[in-house]
């Protein structure tokens, strides 16, 4: 008895030693071969669900049979012992298989090479000895445990034991079994987990990236839309998703046919203008088509665009601009090249002005074009020199008046003891020169334009006050804007390629200064420039 209680608690703490189901029953095995003789073992699972018997380990006659290869039994309530067994959850002990199977239903044998045969049909089963022990989790019959012996018949005591230990081994299976679907469990969570992480990261990246990312699913409902196409649009998220595309943004159907879309490949972008609240935008767009519906990649190129437009239009302009000096150049040297007239001094003299003031047209053109181009590629050096600004003015006054404007035009006021200021002494040349030359190109009607020199607190400032055409409001920040023009007629009878202001405000940024307008139409305009003092 003693060694009997010792085999069990030994054997209990074997089984439960492992967590890995198949080495409980390997264990399970041992522990049989060394108590219980047996030419055959057996394992099964019952499902009671669906009332089928699959093996879940075997061994015969010194073979391990893969169970997988072993058929999926229906549990037969009239059938074999092993249905029996599962169907009273009581043992079964037979010392006379041979006998048995020659009567009703349907038995099995498996040989040590893993063949399943009918018997009786094919012959008689070589076990002469049977035990069957159902396996039992909280009363119900959860499998069978079969021990066949070839020779040997069993005893109520080998059924005893084989039963303890069947227990300890069913409950050890089904600790192992909880541990691994725990495992599982565990594994599963980590990759939702990873999942998870991963999608959240997807999430950022789209928030983050500058391009307008909208998804319209198959019904042309917008599902996603992030924080690029929130600014682009000035739609919010919520007020976008869950609604119709066409809804967020009317118009968007007369514009959707016009954009291709990728199916596997990224197609080539295409741009589109689209009216958004009164304001038209143009719009470059990609779309490719994903599982959920339409992804739509979209970057503003209004702003480019406009760019592009004045470019083209500047080139018109300058060549228009060029073309007036030229032809004055060419018709004024033709003439005095005509051999059939004579031309008295006075026409001559005439004619070499022409060409000269021409000349100086053509080369301030030029001059507008290269510098503008250099300060785009910030190739223009500008110094940080102590200048004194009234000097400076009253030179640049008289230098103009000498050449191009009447005396009694330009008026000059200069506050005394002004302080130096910071800045580029030729650049501020020229910058008083554009806005000398602009008063008075915008003063049709003559008037007077008076340059005035102060000192404000901390800064030097120049102002040039016209009492010319003067400029709508609207436009006070835009005749900074390069290549920009006012359509006037006087602009369109005038010359000029719209690069002055650009030019000028570039060059009192870059001194440290600012530069500002205030005007009237019909009343004249003052820009003004603050310089930084030394
Ligand atoms: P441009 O004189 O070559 O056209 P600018 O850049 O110097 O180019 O000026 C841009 C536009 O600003 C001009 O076309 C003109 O319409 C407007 N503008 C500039 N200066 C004056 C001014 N003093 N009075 C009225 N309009 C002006």
């Amino acid at each position: 008895m003693t060694s009997r209680v010792e085999l069990l608690l030994e054997a209990a703490r074997y089984l439960g030693e492992t967590l890995e189901p198949s080495r409980v029953y390997d264990r399970f095995h041992e522990l049989l071969a060394d108590s219980v003789h047996h030419d055959g073992v057996v394992v099964s699972d019952y499902d009671s669900d669906q009332r089928s018997i699959t093996c879940e380990y075997a061994w015969v006659e010194g073979n391990y049979i893969d169970p997988a290869t072993l058929p999926v039994v229906s549990f037969n309530p009239e059938g074999g012992m092993q249905s029996k067994v599962i169907a009273t959850g009581e043992p079964l002990l037979a010392n006379d298989v041979v006998e048995r199977v020659k009567g009703g239903g349907t038995f099995y044998d498996v040989d040590r090479e893993g063949t399943v045969r009918k018997v009786p049909d094919t012959g008689p089963p070589g076990t002469q000895a049977a035990m069957m022990i159902p396996v039992k989790h909280e009363g119900r019959v959860v499998g069978v445990v079969q021990l066949m012996s070839d020779s040997d018949p069993y005893t109520d005591e080998h059924l005893e034991l084989a039963e303890a230990l069947v227990a300890l081994m069913g409950a050890a299976v089904r600790n192992a079994r909880l541990h691994k679907a725990a495992e599982a469990e565990t594994e599963a969570r980590a990759r939702a987990e990873a999942v998870a992480a991963e999608r959240e990261q997807a999430a950022n990246v789209l928030e983050a990236v500058g391009e307008g990312i909208f998804l319209v699913d198959a019904a042309g409902v917008v599902r996603l839309w992030n924080r690029a196409a929130v600014q682009l649009t000035g739609r919010t998220a919520d007020h976008a998703c869950n609604r119709p595309i066409a809804e967020v943004l009317p118009g968007w159907e007369t514009i959707a046919g016009g954009i291709p879309v990728g199916d596997g490949g990224v197609p080539d972008p295409v741009t589109l203008p689209l009216e958004v609240d009164g304001v038209e935008l143009w719009l470059s767009f990609v779309a490719v088509r994903s599982a959920e519906g339409i992804v739509y990649a979209v970057r503003n190129l209004t702003s480019e665009r406009a760019l592009e437009e004045a470019k083209s239009e500047f080139v018109a302009t300058v060549s228009h601009e060029l073309r007036t000096p030229m032809a004055g150049i060419y018709g004024a040297a033709q003439t005095l090249l005509r051999q059939d007239i004579q031309l008295d001094p006075g026409d001559r003299r005439t004619l070499l002005e022409i060409i000269a003031t021409q000349a100086v047209r053509l080369s301030q053109i030029t001059e507008e074009v290269l510098i503008a181009s250099r300060l785009d590629r910030d190739e223009l050096p500008i110094a940080r020199e102590r200048v004194d600004v009234g000097p400076v003015a009253a030179e640049t006054v008289e230098h103009m008046r000498s050449g191009v404007l009447d005396a009694s035009m330009v008026g000059l006021d200069i506050e005394p003891d002004l302080p130096p200021a910071s800045a580029d002494n030729d650049r501020l040349q020229q910058v008083l020169m554009n806005l000398l030359d602009n008063a008075v190109k915008y003063s049709p009607n003559g008037g007077r334009v008076l340059v005035t020199v102060s000192a404000p607190a901390g800064h030097v400032r120049i102002a040039v006050k016209d009492s010319g055409v003067g400029i709508p409001s609207a436009e006070h920040q835009r005749i900074f804007a390069k290549f920009y023009r006012l359509d006037t007629e006087l602009t369109r009878a005038g010359g000029g390629t719209g690069l002055g202001l650009y030019i000028t405000r570039e060059l009192v940024r870059r001194m440290g200064g600012t530069i500002t307008v205030e005007s009237e139409p019909g009343r004249g305009s003052t820009f003004t420039v603050d310089l930084p003092r030394a």
